[in-house]
Protein backbone atom coordinates (compact mmCIF):
# COMPACT_ATOMS: atom_id res chain seq x y z
CA UNK A 1 0.00 0.00 0.00
CA UNK A 2 1.38 3.51 -0.51
CA UNK A 3 1.98 6.24 1.56
CA UNK A 4 -1.33 8.04 0.49
CA UNK A 5 -3.64 5.12 0.48
CA UNK A 6 -1.88 4.01 4.33
CA UNK A 7 -2.66 7.41 5.63
CA UNK A 8 -6.14 7.67 3.88
CA UNK A 9 -7.18 4.33 6.05
CA UNK A 10 -5.78 5.34 9.07
CA UNK A 11 -7.60 9.34 8.39
CA UNK A 12 -10.92 6.80 7.46
CA UNK A 13 -10.76 4.54 10.48
CA UNK A 14 -10.43 7.30 13.16
CA UNK A 15 -12.56 9.61 11.79
CA UNK A 16 -15.13 6.97 10.38
CA UNK A 17 -18.13 9.40 10.81
CA UNK A 18 -17.25 12.48 9.70
CA UNK A 19 -17.63 11.70 5.60
CA UNK A 20 -17.59 15.57 4.22
CA UNK A 21 -13.74 15.36 6.72
CA UNK A 22 -12.44 12.70 4.75
CA UNK A 23 -14.18 13.81 1.33
CA UNK A 24 -11.73 16.75 1.86
CA UNK A 25 -8.90 14.81 2.54
CA UNK A 26 -9.22 12.24 -0.11
CA UNK A 27 -9.51 15.11 -3.10
CA UNK A 28 -6.49 17.09 -2.12
CA UNK A 29 -4.32 13.67 -1.69
CA UNK A 30 -5.28 11.73 -5.12
CA UNK A 31 -3.99 15.30 -6.28
CA UNK A 32 -1.02 14.94 -5.07
CA UNK A 33 0.16 11.31 -5.82
CA UNK A 34 2.82 13.18 -8.48
CA UNK A 35 4.52 15.92 -5.39
CA UNK A 36 4.55 12.66 -3.06
CA UNK A 37 6.90 10.47 -5.68
CA UNK A 38 8.97 14.28 -6.55
CA UNK A 39 9.18 15.05 -2.93
CA UNK A 40 10.19 11.53 -0.73
CA UNK A 41 11.54 13.72 1.90
CA UNK A 42 7.53 14.70 2.73
CA UNK A 43 7.02 11.15 3.86
CA UNK A 44 9.81 10.89 5.69
CA UNK A 45 9.01 13.48 7.62
CA UNK A 46 5.20 12.42 7.97
CA UNK A 47 3.76 15.55 6.32
CA UNK A 48 0.41 13.99 5.27
CA UNK A 49 0.05 12.18 9.29
CA UNK A 50 0.53 15.55 10.33
CA UNK A 51 -1.50 17.27 8.20
CA UNK A 52 -4.85 15.75 8.80
CA UNK A 53 -4.63 16.55 12.34
CA UNK A 54 -5.83 19.98 13.52
CA UNK A 55 -3.53 21.62 15.61
CA UNK A 56 -6.16 22.50 18.21
CA UNK A 57 -10.19 21.56 18.43
CA UNK A 58 -12.67 23.12 21.26
CA UNK A 59 -15.90 22.32 21.36
CA UNK A 60 -18.05 24.33 24.01
CA UNK A 61 -21.43 25.03 25.06
CA UNK A 62 -23.51 28.21 24.22
CA UNK A 63 -26.39 28.68 26.63
CA UNK A 64 -28.82 31.73 26.11
CA UNK A 65 -32.30 32.52 26.30
CA UNK A 66 -34.77 32.75 24.35
CA UNK A 67 -37.82 35.30 23.92
CA UNK A 68 -39.86 32.95 26.04
CA UNK A 69 -37.43 33.22 28.73
CA UNK A 70 -36.85 29.11 27.94
CA UNK A 71 -33.25 28.25 27.99
CA UNK A 72 -31.24 26.92 24.57
CA UNK A 73 -28.06 25.30 24.51
CA UNK A 74 -26.20 25.00 21.20
CA UNK A 75 -22.80 22.96 20.53
CA UNK A 76 -19.99 25.79 19.83
CA UNK A 77 -17.32 24.48 17.78
CA UNK A 78 -13.45 26.03 16.64
CA UNK A 79 -11.44 23.92 14.80
CA UNK A 80 -7.38 25.36 14.82
CA UNK A 81 -6.35 23.49 11.81
CA UNK A 82 -2.90 24.71 10.96
CA UNK A 83 -0.87 27.69 11.79
CA UNK A 84 2.33 26.99 9.78
CA UNK A 85 2.18 30.02 7.68
CA UNK A 86 -0.16 32.56 9.70
CA UNK A 87 -2.59 32.65 12.47
CA UNK A 88 -5.69 30.58 11.95
CA UNK A 89 -8.17 32.26 9.45
CA UNK A 90 -11.52 31.30 8.72
CA UNK A 91 -15.16 31.53 8.79
CA UNK A 92 -17.68 30.96 11.65
CA UNK A 93 -20.76 29.35 10.50
CA UNK A 94 -24.17 29.01 11.91
CA UNK A 95 -26.30 26.51 10.95
CA UNK A 96 -27.81 23.16 11.74
CA UNK A 97 -26.23 20.90 9.97
CA UNK A 98 -23.14 21.74 11.55
CA UNK A 99 -20.69 19.12 13.58
CA UNK A 100 -17.59 18.83 14.32
CA UNK A 101 -16.90 16.72 10.38
CA UNK A 102 -18.45 19.95 8.90
CA UNK A 103 -16.09 22.34 10.85
CA UNK A 104 -12.69 20.19 10.46
CA UNK A 105 -13.75 19.62 6.14
CA UNK A 106 -13.68 22.92 6.29
CA UNK A 107 -10.78 23.80 8.67
CA UNK A 108 -8.78 21.54 6.27
CA UNK A 109 -9.84 22.72 2.84
CA UNK A 110 -9.29 26.45 4.30
CA UNK A 111 -5.97 25.67 4.90
CA UNK A 112 -4.62 25.29 1.16
CA UNK A 113 -7.39 28.07 0.18
CA UNK A 114 -5.13 30.07 2.04
CA UNK A 115 -1.96 29.53 0.99
CA UNK A 116 -3.08 30.20 -2.69
CA UNK A 117 -3.56 33.65 -1.50
CA UNK A 118 0.28 33.93 -0.81
CA UNK A 119 -1.08 36.06 2.45
CA UNK A 120 0.55 34.82 6.23
CA UNK A 121 -2.72 33.32 7.07
CA UNK A 122 -3.19 29.94 8.37
CA UNK A 123 -6.20 27.67 8.49
CA UNK A 124 -9.43 27.62 11.00
CA UNK A 125 -13.23 27.51 10.91
CA UNK A 126 -15.53 27.31 13.24
CA UNK A 127 -19.39 27.39 14.20
CA UNK A 128 -22.27 26.14 16.05
CA UNK A 129 -25.54 24.10 15.11
CA UNK A 130 -28.05 26.85 16.08
CA UNK A 131 -30.17 28.02 13.62
CA UNK A 132 -30.11 31.93 12.81
CA UNK A 133 -33.64 31.24 10.82
CA UNK A 134 -36.46 32.64 12.37
CA UNK A 135 -34.63 33.79 15.37
CA UNK A 136 -35.40 37.58 16.60
CA UNK A 137 -32.49 39.92 16.91
CA UNK A 138 -32.20 39.86 20.43
CA UNK A 139 -31.99 36.10 20.47
CA UNK A 140 -29.27 35.99 17.50
CA UNK A 141 -27.38 38.86 19.59
CA UNK A 142 -27.68 36.95 22.84
CA UNK A 143 -26.72 34.08 21.25
CA UNK A 144 -23.37 35.50 19.74
CA UNK A 145 -22.53 36.57 23.42
CA UNK A 146 -22.48 33.59 25.16
CA UNK A 147 -20.73 32.27 21.89
CA UNK A 148 -17.99 35.10 22.13
CA UNK A 149 -18.09 34.48 26.27
CA UNK A 150 -16.03 30.92 25.20
CA UNK A 151 -14.37 31.74 22.21
CA UNK A 152 -12.97 34.72 23.58
CA UNK A 153 -10.54 32.98 25.03
CA UNK A 154 -8.97 30.89 22.00
CA UNK A 155 -8.41 33.74 19.54
CA UNK A 156 -6.51 36.97 19.17
CA UNK A 157 -4.95 39.16 16.04
CA UNK A 158 -2.13 36.86 16.07
CA UNK A 159 -3.98 33.69 17.12
CA UNK A 160 -6.70 33.15 15.26
CA UNK A 161 -8.94 35.59 13.59
CA UNK A 162 -12.51 34.30 12.63
CA UNK A 163 -14.92 35.80 9.95
CA UNK A 164 -18.58 35.40 8.96
CA UNK A 165 -19.59 31.60 6.47
CA UNK A 166 -23.15 30.52 6.03
CA UNK A 167 -25.71 31.97 8.69
CA UNK A 168 -22.76 34.30 10.23
CA UNK A 169 -22.48 38.05 8.39
CA UNK A 170 -22.13 41.90 9.24
CA UNK A 171 -24.92 41.63 11.83
CA UNK A 172 -23.43 38.53 13.76
CA UNK A 173 -19.58 40.00 13.55
CA UNK A 174 -21.13 42.99 15.18
CA UNK A 175 -22.86 41.58 18.52
CA UNK A 176 -19.84 39.14 18.14
CA UNK A 177 -17.31 41.42 18.31
CA UNK A 178 -18.72 43.70 20.58
CA UNK A 179 -18.76 40.91 23.24
CA UNK A 180 -15.01 40.66 23.10
CA UNK A 181 -14.33 44.05 23.12
CA UNK A 182 -16.74 44.59 26.51
CA UNK A 183 -14.63 40.92 27.81
CA UNK A 184 -11.20 41.98 26.55
CA UNK A 185 -11.93 46.18 27.57
CA UNK A 186 -9.48 46.19 24.40
CA UNK A 187 -10.07 47.58 20.93
CA UNK A 188 -8.45 45.17 18.46
CA UNK A 189 -10.68 45.10 15.52
CA UNK A 190 -7.76 43.02 13.67
CA UNK A 191 -9.46 40.18 15.61
CA UNK A 192 -12.34 39.44 13.32
CA UNK A 193 -12.75 40.46 9.86
CA UNK A 194 -16.09 40.86 7.67
CA UNK A 195 -16.52 43.69 10.29
CA UNK A 196 -18.96 46.80 9.72
CA UNK A 197 -17.40 49.59 7.98
CA UNK A 198 -17.91 51.92 11.29
CA UNK A 199 -15.57 49.79 13.42
CA UNK A 200 -12.76 48.79 11.28
CA UNK A 201 -14.43 46.84 8.25
CA UNK A 202 -12.83 47.36 4.69
CA UNK A 203 -14.49 48.22 2.17
CA UNK A 204 -14.90 45.23 -0.74
CA UNK A 205 -15.13 42.44 2.42
CA UNK A 206 -18.77 42.05 1.57
CA UNK A 207 -18.42 41.73 -1.96
CA UNK A 208 -15.21 40.00 -1.75
CA UNK A 209 -16.02 36.00 -2.15
CA UNK A 210 -18.50 36.91 -4.94
CA UNK A 211 -16.48 39.05 -7.04
CA UNK A 212 -13.60 37.16 -6.47
CA UNK A 213 -14.78 34.01 -7.96
CA UNK A 214 -15.56 36.12 -11.41
CA UNK A 215 -12.14 37.35 -11.00
CA UNK A 216 -10.98 34.12 -11.19
CA UNK A 217 -13.69 32.29 -13.79
CA UNK A 218 -12.52 35.46 -16.10
CA UNK A 219 -9.08 34.93 -16.30
CA UNK A 220 -9.36 30.81 -16.31
CA UNK A 221 -11.79 31.48 -19.45
CA UNK A 222 -9.21 34.39 -20.84
CA UNK A 223 -6.61 31.56 -21.47
CA UNK A 224 -8.91 29.54 -23.20
CA UNK A 225 -10.25 32.76 -25.52
CA UNK A 226 -13.74 32.42 -24.22
CA UNK A 227 -15.29 35.55 -22.30
CA UNK A 228 -18.34 36.19 -19.74
CA UNK A 229 -19.93 38.45 -22.70
CA UNK A 230 -23.44 37.14 -23.49
CA UNK A 231 -22.70 34.01 -21.41
CA UNK A 232 -25.68 32.38 -19.45
CA UNK A 233 -25.24 31.06 -15.72
CA UNK A 234 -26.73 29.52 -13.04
CA UNK A 235 -26.01 30.43 -9.69
CA UNK A 236 -27.13 28.38 -7.01
CA UNK A 237 -28.12 30.05 -3.65
CA UNK A 238 -29.37 33.43 -3.12
CA UNK A 239 -26.63 34.74 0.31
CA UNK A 240 -23.25 36.60 -0.16
CA UNK A 241 -21.37 34.97 -2.33
CA UNK A 242 -23.83 34.23 -4.88
CA UNK A 243 -25.31 37.55 -4.81
CA UNK A 244 -22.08 39.61 -5.68
CA UNK A 245 -20.90 36.55 -7.97
CA UNK A 246 -23.97 37.27 -9.82
CA UNK A 247 -23.15 41.44 -9.66
CA UNK A 248 -20.07 41.06 -11.29
CA UNK A 249 -20.83 38.78 -13.62
CA UNK A 250 -23.31 41.01 -14.63
CA UNK A 251 -21.03 43.99 -15.08
CA UNK A 252 -18.84 41.72 -17.22
CA UNK A 253 -21.68 41.35 -19.23
CA UNK A 254 -22.91 37.52 -18.86
CA UNK A 255 -27.11 36.82 -18.15
CA UNK A 256 -27.75 35.16 -15.04
CA UNK A 257 -30.93 33.44 -15.82
CA UNK A 258 -31.53 31.40 -12.31
CA UNK A 259 -31.26 31.61 -8.56
CA UNK A 260 -31.99 29.42 -5.47
CA UNK A 261 -32.21 29.33 -2.22
CA UNK A 262 -32.42 26.03 0.35
CA UNK A 263 -36.53 25.85 -0.56
CA UNK A 264 -36.17 26.38 -3.82
CA UNK A 265 -35.26 28.38 -7.43
CA UNK A 266 -36.76 30.95 -9.57
CA UNK A 267 -35.86 31.16 -13.48
CA UNK A 268 -35.73 34.32 -15.24
CA UNK A 269 -34.91 34.16 -19.06
CA UNK A 270 -34.82 37.89 -19.06
CA UNK A 271 -31.82 37.92 -17.10
CA UNK A 272 -32.35 37.71 -13.06
CA UNK A 273 -32.82 41.03 -11.59
CA UNK A 274 -30.73 41.79 -8.86
CA UNK A 275 -32.01 44.35 -7.35
CA UNK A 276 -34.94 42.29 -6.27
CA UNK A 277 -33.11 39.34 -5.10
CA UNK A 278 -30.99 41.67 -3.15
CA UNK A 279 -34.18 42.99 -1.05
CA UNK A 280 -35.62 39.37 -0.67
CA UNK A 281 -32.39 37.92 0.95
CA UNK A 282 -29.74 40.30 1.71
CA UNK A 283 -31.96 43.18 3.68
CA UNK A 284 -35.74 41.21 4.21
CA UNK A 285 -34.36 37.89 4.76
CA UNK A 286 -37.08 36.80 3.07
CA UNK A 287 -37.54 33.60 0.49
CA UNK A 288 -36.69 33.55 -3.20
CA UNK A 289 -40.05 31.91 -4.33
CA UNK A 290 -41.39 35.92 -3.51
CA UNK A 291 -39.10 36.89 -6.63
CA UNK A 292 -42.17 36.14 -8.84
CA UNK A 293 -44.66 38.53 -7.10
CA UNK A 294 -42.36 41.51 -8.54
CA UNK A 295 -41.05 39.48 -12.12
CA UNK A 296 -44.53 37.43 -13.00
CA UNK A 297 -43.01 36.27 -16.58
CA UNK A 298 -40.57 34.64 -14.02
CA UNK A 299 -40.64 31.05 -12.87
CA UNK A 300 -40.73 29.41 -9.42
CA UNK A 301 -39.82 26.08 -8.85
CA UNK A 302 -40.38 24.10 -5.53
CA UNK A 303 -36.77 21.95 -4.28
CA UNK A 304 -34.06 22.74 -5.86
CA UNK A 305 -33.16 19.33 -7.68
CA UNK A 306 -33.98 21.20 -10.97
CA UNK A 307 -31.69 24.18 -10.61
CA UNK A 308 -28.88 22.00 -12.73
CA UNK A 309 -31.46 20.64 -15.38
CA UNK A 310 -31.30 24.50 -16.58
CA UNK A 311 -29.26 24.73 -19.45
CA UNK A 312 -26.70 27.44 -19.20
CA UNK A 313 -23.03 28.28 -20.46
CA UNK A 314 -21.80 28.70 -16.86
CA UNK A 315 -22.55 27.02 -13.78
CA UNK A 316 -21.56 28.56 -10.33
CA UNK A 317 -22.77 26.64 -7.62
CA UNK A 318 -22.35 28.99 -4.60
CA UNK A 319 -24.40 27.55 -1.67
CA UNK A 320 -23.41 24.68 -0.17
CA UNK A 321 -21.49 21.42 0.27
CA UNK A 322 -22.10 18.53 -2.48
CA UNK A 323 -24.48 20.85 -4.48
CA UNK A 324 -23.53 18.83 -7.45
CA UNK A 325 -23.65 15.27 -7.34
CA UNK A 326 -22.97 13.04 -9.93
CA UNK A 327 -26.60 13.31 -11.68
CA UNK A 328 -26.50 17.06 -11.37
CA UNK A 329 -22.97 16.66 -13.51
CA UNK A 330 -24.15 14.65 -15.99
CA UNK A 331 -26.62 16.95 -16.56
CA UNK A 332 -24.63 20.23 -16.67
CA UNK A 333 -21.99 18.28 -19.32
CA UNK A 334 -25.36 17.13 -21.65
CA UNK A 335 -26.32 20.88 -21.68
CA UNK A 336 -22.65 21.64 -23.23
CA UNK A 337 -21.91 24.19 -20.38
CA UNK A 338 -18.12 25.30 -20.93
CA UNK A 339 -17.72 26.11 -17.12
CA UNK A 340 -18.20 24.93 -13.74
CA UNK A 341 -17.21 27.97 -10.64
CA UNK A 342 -17.23 26.89 -7.78
CA UNK A 343 -18.16 29.57 -5.07
CA UNK A 344 -19.22 27.55 -2.57
CA UNK A 345 -17.01 25.15 -0.39
CA UNK A 346 -16.55 21.71 -1.87
CA UNK A 347 -19.69 22.19 -3.76
CA UNK A 348 -19.44 19.10 -6.14
CA UNK A 349 -18.82 15.50 -5.03
CA UNK A 350 -15.48 14.21 -5.28
CA UNK A 351 -17.27 11.85 -8.35
CA UNK A 352 -18.86 15.02 -10.24
CA UNK A 353 -15.39 16.55 -10.38
CA UNK A 354 -13.51 13.41 -12.05
CA UNK A 355 -16.99 13.44 -14.49
CA UNK A 356 -16.68 17.15 -15.20
CA UNK A 357 -12.54 16.59 -15.64
CA UNK A 358 -13.26 13.56 -17.91
CA UNK A 359 -15.06 15.78 -20.10
CA UNK A 360 -13.26 18.90 -20.54
CA UNK A 361 -15.47 21.07 -18.54
CA UNK A 362 -13.43 23.83 -17.28
CA UNK A 363 -13.34 23.42 -13.55
CA UNK A 364 -12.23 26.60 -11.08
CA UNK A 365 -12.07 24.72 -7.77
CA UNK A 366 -13.53 26.07 -4.49
CA UNK A 367 -9.62 26.79 -3.15
CA UNK A 368 -8.67 28.76 -5.48
CA UNK A 369 -11.86 30.40 -7.05
CA UNK A 370 -13.60 31.35 -3.87
CA UNK A 371 -10.34 32.64 -1.88
CA UNK A 372 -10.98 36.03 -2.36
CA UNK A 373 -13.02 36.53 0.75
CA UNK A 374 -10.30 35.05 2.72
CA UNK A 375 -7.80 37.69 0.95
CA UNK A 376 -9.87 41.00 1.74
CA UNK A 377 -9.96 39.33 5.32
CA UNK A 378 -6.20 39.33 4.84
CA UNK A 379 -6.50 42.89 3.84
CA UNK A 380 -8.91 44.33 6.65
CA UNK A 381 -6.22 43.00 8.98
CA UNK A 382 -3.50 44.82 7.31
CA UNK A 383 -5.67 48.32 7.51
CA UNK A 384 -6.68 47.53 11.04
CA UNK A 385 -2.67 46.82 11.87
CA UNK A 386 -1.89 50.15 10.49
CA UNK A 387 -4.64 51.75 11.29
CA UNK A 388 -5.38 52.71 7.62
CA UNK A 389 -8.63 52.44 5.48
CA UNK A 390 -8.55 52.11 1.93
CA UNK A 391 -10.92 52.98 -0.56
CA UNK A 392 -12.97 50.72 -2.54
CA UNK A 393 -10.92 50.75 -6.04
CA UNK A 394 -7.66 50.30 -3.61
CA UNK A 395 -8.92 46.64 -1.92
CA UNK A 396 -10.56 45.62 -5.22
CA UNK A 397 -7.40 46.21 -7.03
CA UNK A 398 -5.69 44.49 -4.47
CA UNK A 399 -8.32 41.43 -4.84
CA UNK A 400 -8.00 41.26 -8.64
CA UNK A 401 -4.85 41.26 -8.15
CA UNK A 402 -4.86 38.45 -6.01
CA UNK A 403 -7.40 36.66 -7.73
CA UNK A 404 -5.00 36.54 -10.99
CA UNK A 405 -2.38 35.72 -9.22
CA UNK A 406 -4.30 32.72 -7.90
CA UNK A 407 -4.90 31.86 -11.07
CA UNK A 408 -1.41 31.89 -12.44
CA UNK A 409 0.23 29.31 -9.62
CA UNK A 410 -2.60 27.45 -10.07
CA UNK A 411 -2.17 26.90 -13.92
CA UNK A 412 1.33 26.44 -13.42
CA UNK A 413 1.16 23.53 -10.58
CA UNK A 414 -0.84 21.90 -12.93
CA UNK A 415 1.52 22.18 -16.37
CA UNK A 416 4.30 21.58 -13.86
CA UNK A 417 3.34 18.33 -12.84
CA UNK A 418 1.67 17.55 -16.92
CA UNK A 419 -1.71 17.87 -15.03
CA UNK A 420 -1.94 21.43 -17.74
CA UNK A 421 -6.13 22.29 -17.56
CA UNK A 422 -6.60 20.81 -13.96
CA UNK A 423 -6.93 23.60 -12.00
CA UNK A 424 -8.42 21.26 -9.40
CA UNK A 425 -5.04 19.61 -8.90
CA UNK A 426 -3.22 23.06 -9.84
CA UNK A 427 -4.67 24.44 -6.73
CA UNK A 428 -4.49 21.05 -4.69
CA UNK A 429 -0.97 20.99 -5.69
CA UNK A 430 0.35 24.61 -5.34
CA UNK A 431 -1.13 24.95 -1.88
CA UNK A 432 -0.45 21.61 -0.65
CA UNK A 433 3.22 22.39 -1.00
CA UNK A 434 2.98 25.75 0.28
CA UNK A 435 2.32 24.99 3.63
CA UNK A 436 4.00 21.43 3.12
CA UNK A 437 7.38 23.09 2.92
CA UNK A 438 7.06 25.53 5.44
CA UNK A 439 5.79 22.77 7.92
CA UNK A 440 9.11 20.91 6.85
CA UNK A 441 11.18 23.47 7.59
CA UNK A 442 9.82 24.19 10.90
CA UNK A 443 10.43 20.95 12.50
CA UNK A 444 8.30 17.52 13.34
CA UNK A 445 5.61 19.80 15.65
P1 LIG B 1 -25.13 32.73 3.12
O1 LIG B 1 -25.65 32.26 4.42
O2 LIG B 1 -25.03 34.20 2.88
O3 LIG B 1 -26.00 32.13 1.92
C1 LIG B 1 -26.12 30.76 1.72
C2 LIG B 1 -27.09 30.52 0.57
O4 LIG B 1 -27.11 29.14 0.26
C3 LIG B 1 -28.52 30.91 0.90
O5 LIG B 1 -29.17 31.30 -0.29
C4 LIG B 1 -29.11 29.61 1.43
O6 LIG B 1 -30.52 29.52 1.31
C5 LIG B 1 -28.43 28.60 0.54
N1 LIG B 1 -28.23 27.31 1.22
C6 LIG B 1 -27.68 27.10 2.43
N2 LIG B 1 -27.67 25.79 2.72
C7 LIG B 1 -28.23 25.17 1.67
C8 LIG B 1 -28.51 23.84 1.37
N3 LIG B 1 -28.20 22.85 2.21
N4 LIG B 1 -29.09 23.57 0.18
C9 LIG B 1 -29.39 24.58 -0.68
N5 LIG B 1 -29.16 25.86 -0.45
C10 LIG B 1 -28.59 26.15 0.71
O7 LIG B 1 -23.70 32.03 2.93
P2 LIG B 1 -22.49 32.45 2.00
O8 LIG B 1 -23.00 32.98 0.71
O9 LIG B 1 -21.57 33.26 2.81
O10 LIG B 1 -21.76 31.05 1.75
C11 LIG B 1 -22.12 30.17 0.69
C12 LIG B 1 -21.01 29.18 0.47
O11 LIG B 1 -19.79 29.89 0.15
C13 LIG B 1 -20.65 28.29 1.65
O12 LIG B 1 -20.20 27.05 1.17
C14 LIG B 1 -19.48 29.01 2.30
O13 LIG B 1 -18.67 28.15 3.06
C15 LIG B 1 -18.76 29.48 1.04
N6 LIG B 1 -17.84 30.59 1.25
C16 LIG B 1 -18.28 31.78 1.79
C17 LIG B 1 -17.39 32.83 1.94
C18 LIG B 1 -17.82 34.17 2.40
O14 LIG B 1 -17.01 35.10 2.36
N7 LIG B 1 -19.07 34.36 2.81
C19 LIG B 1 -15.95 32.67 1.62
C20 LIG B 1 -15.63 31.41 0.97
C21 LIG B 1 -16.55 30.42 0.84
P3 LIG B 1 -31.48 30.19 2.41
O15 LIG B 1 -31.51 31.65 2.10
O16 LIG B 1 -32.77 29.51 2.20
O17 LIG B 1 -30.87 29.88 3.72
Amino acid sequence: MNYIDRVIKEVRSRNACEPEFLQSVEEVFHSIEPVLEKHPEFEESGILERIVEPERTISFRVAWVDDNDKVRVNRGYRTQFNSTIGPYKGGLRFHPSVYIGIIKFLGFEQTYKNALTGLPIGGGKGGSDFDPKGKSDGEIMRFCQSFMTELYRHIGPNVDVPAGDIGVGSREIGYLYGQFKRIKNQFQPAVLTGKGLNYGGSLVRKEATGYGLIYFMKEMLNHHDITLENKTVVISGSGNVAIYACEKAQKFGAKIIAMSDSKGYIIDNEGVNLDTIKQLKEIERRRISEYVNYHPHAEYHENQQGLWSVKCDIALPCAAENDINIDSAKKIVANGTLAVGEGANMPCTNEAIDYFLENNILLAPAKAANAGGVATSALEMSQNSMRLHWSFEEVNRRLNEIMINIFEITKEAAQEYNLEGNYVAGANIAGFLRVANAMSDQGII
